[in-house]
């Protein structure tokens, strides 16, 4: 054992040379992102750790041991990524099984490796040459929306969890978007506000800007960005822009700057992202450790020397910094600090203690809100939620006349956004028609639907009172088809199903109106209120509605509030202009009536609730010109 480390020894420092020297030798050095679980589980998905055995030289790979304590290296959070294509149970899962990599790291080499639960742990496990090994997850999509997740995954060890990784959770936008929840949801607050409690590190790196402001905002305690750099110098998703690193130090929070080529140089960052056949015939520049040390130069003059930390990247990136390109270069990185005139007490902060020091007030934090409350039973939104229908979806409902009377028709709603109509009888339209709908309005019904419980329902129900079928509702999504035929005593889940079917899809109008609707069109007509009626007729309800014992129509009832653009929408929406009621008179009367009456009150004239000064000249030239 001890002459195969020897053996590794000389092999690590022929290759990095006597000049990798770290300045500060007992500084302790500390790495916020090493992906070694996940290299070591893309090797060998048995995860052996025999495979990819760290006490002799792995030279496929960024990380083995001798490198590590070449490299200085004092405490490493590992990462326990798992892919944004494992959701829900399986992306609890895998982050289980790359947590027990770790676990088992300790296990097997326990002369090299401790895990430490708290900042004191790392300073005490430093102080006896060990490396100081922390667990940390990578997306929140790692918890599948739990809490109790959360908490437990903290018991195993987990001290920081980046709230997303490549993909929005269904509480927190990530920085490759699309923007979704501006931000954090509620329950995306009480994930921040939980970690807090629990004494977890919040991780910011991954999320978008408008996620790292509102981290921030909610936050007690520090955050970090575990493997970022600087927008300023590289305009790259992953960095953080100035406005959040001035956020900084009223925060106490700490960036981690991060090796990844891409995100250190705007160079390489243009050359990623042309094609194939441009990077064929550009050459891939070349990426220092002076530009590394350029991020961290700009996040002093910005956020400060106190908000500056390391997270590599290795094991977790395909290209890499030549001079930076394995855990045994770190004193490179330092020796360039110091070149450029760092101070060792500043050279000491940024290396670890300075997320040491975040941790630590982390905990204090922690302390203190279990003191004052127990842990959150907030319940997260549900998994389905999480993930998008693929294949087509399409959404029916069928209604059969019952008893002779409810309206007989069909509705398919496609994901497009495409509605289709058959009316059949008891309707106030037979035939087809066709019109369109937002496609995300479909989406959403879909997913509500199947969280719902649509898949899990039953077949078919039977009517306890009688067999008269009403109802077929069928939804495809995600490859999957369910139709449901409800009777008449289905149950109340199903009955909201349907009418959301309805309303969604917008069906009503061609149905027969709802009375409640007559009645507030009805109104919203006396009171010329043309945006309650843009509403209404939207709803179904009916423009030709005639009543009371005088026979008096709705497009009466408009040009008598002197509202000329109420009284126009009623006529395009079918309303008759020339109807007469009992006694004979018209709508035109009811304008003539009005322009007399602000001719002997002009006082009466007021602005009305619309906004504008009665028009009757206008509805009556409205009404003679029809
Ligand atoms: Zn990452």
């Amino acid at each position: 054992m001890v002459r195969s480390l020897c053996f590794s020894f000389g092999v690590v420092l022929s290759m990095i040379g006597l000049a990798a020297q770290r300045p500060l030798p007992k500084a302790i050095l500390i790495d916020g992102h090493n992906d070694y679980p996940w290299a070591l589980r893309e090797h060998d998905p048995a995860r052996d750790l025999d495979t990819l055995d760290i006490s002799k030289p792995q030279p496929s790979i960024m990380t083995d041991i001798a490198r590590l304590k070449a490299g200085g290296v004092g405490g490493q959070f590992w990462s326990v990524y798992v892919p944004v294509e494992l959701q829900g149970q399986s992306a609890v899962t895998a982050t289980l099984e790359q947590i027990d990599i770790v676990h088992r790291m300790m296990r097997k080499y326990p002369g090299t490796f401790e895990l430490a639960l708290t900042a004191e742990d790392v300073e005490r496990i430093h102080a006896r040459g060990k490396i100081a090994s922390m667990i940390g997850m990578e997306g929140g999509h790692s918890i599948d929306n739990s809490l109790a997740n959360l908490r437990m995954f903290f018991r195993l060890g987990a001290r920081y969890m980046t709230l997303t990784h490549t993909a929005n959770t269904p509480w927190a936008d990530s920085a490759n978007g699309p923007v979704e929840h501006h931000g954090l949801t509620p329950f995306g607050e009480a994930v921040v506000k939980e970690m807090n409690w629990l004494g977890m590190l919040v991780d910011l790196s991954h999320v978008s800007p408008e996620t790292m402001a509102a981290a921030i905002r909610v936050s007690e305690a520090p955050v970090i960005f575990s493997h970022s750099d600087a927008r300023a110098l590289n305009d790259h998703i992953r960095n953080v822009p100035d406005d959040i690193l001035k956020m900084l130090p009223e925060n106490g929070g700490v960036v981690m700057v991060t090796f990844v080529p891409g995100f250190v140089s705007a160079k390489m960052n243009a050359w990623n992202s042309l094609s194939k056949d441009e990077q064929a015939r550009q050459p891939m520049p070349k990426v220092t450790v002076r530009e590394v040390a350029d991020h961290i130069d700009h996040i002093k003059t910005i956020a400060g020397i106190d908000h500056i930390g390391i997270g590599s990247d290795f094991d977790g990136i395909t290209q890499q910094i030549p001079d930076l390109n394995d855990v045994s270069k770190y004193p490179v990185l330092e020796t360039e600090l110091a070149r450029r005139g760092y101070k060792d007490a500043d050279l000491r902060k940024i290396m670890g203690e300075n997320v040491l020091r975040a941790w630590r007030q982390a905990e204090q934090v922690s302390k203190r809100l279990q003191a004052e409350r127990g842990p959150s039973t907030m319940l997260g939104p549900k998994q389905a939620a999480t993930t998008p229908a693929a294949g087509p979806i399409e959404i029916t409902i069928e209604r059969t006349a019952c008893f002779g009377v409810c309206p007989d028709y069909k509705v398919s709603i496609k994901g497009d956004g495409t509605v289709t109509y058959e009316g059949h009888q008891f309707v106030r339209v037979t035939g087809t028609r066709t019109w369109r709908i937002d496609p995300a309005a479909v989406a959403a019904l879909a997913s509500e639907m199947q969280q719902a419980g649509y898949f899990d329902l039953q077949d078919e129900y039977v009517a306890r009172v009688t067999d008269n079928p009403t109802t077929w509702t069928s939804l495809t999504m995600s490859g999957r088809t369910k139709r449901i035929k409800d009777y008449v005593a289905g149950p109340p889940k199903l009955k909201e199903i349907e009418s959301k079917i309805d309303q969604v899809s917008g069906v009503k109008q061609y149905v027969s109106p709802d009375r409640k609707d007559d009645d507030a069109l009805w109104s919203a007509a006396a009171d010329g209120d043309a945006r309650a009626i843009t509403a209404l007729l939207a709803a179904g309800a009916d423009a030709k509605q005639v009543r009371g014992e005088d026979g008096v129509s709705v497009v009466m009832q408009a040009a008598a509030s002197g509202d000329a653009e109420s009284v126009r929408m009623l006529i395009d929406a079918g309303g008759d202009p020339a109807l007469r009621d009992r006694g004979g008179r018209n709508a035109a009367d009811r304008a003539r009536d009005g322009i007399e009456m602000v001719r002997v009150h002009p006082e009466r004239n007021l602005v009305q609730a619309t906004g504008r000064p009665r028009q009757y000249e206008l509805i009556l030239k409205l009404l003679t010109e029809e």
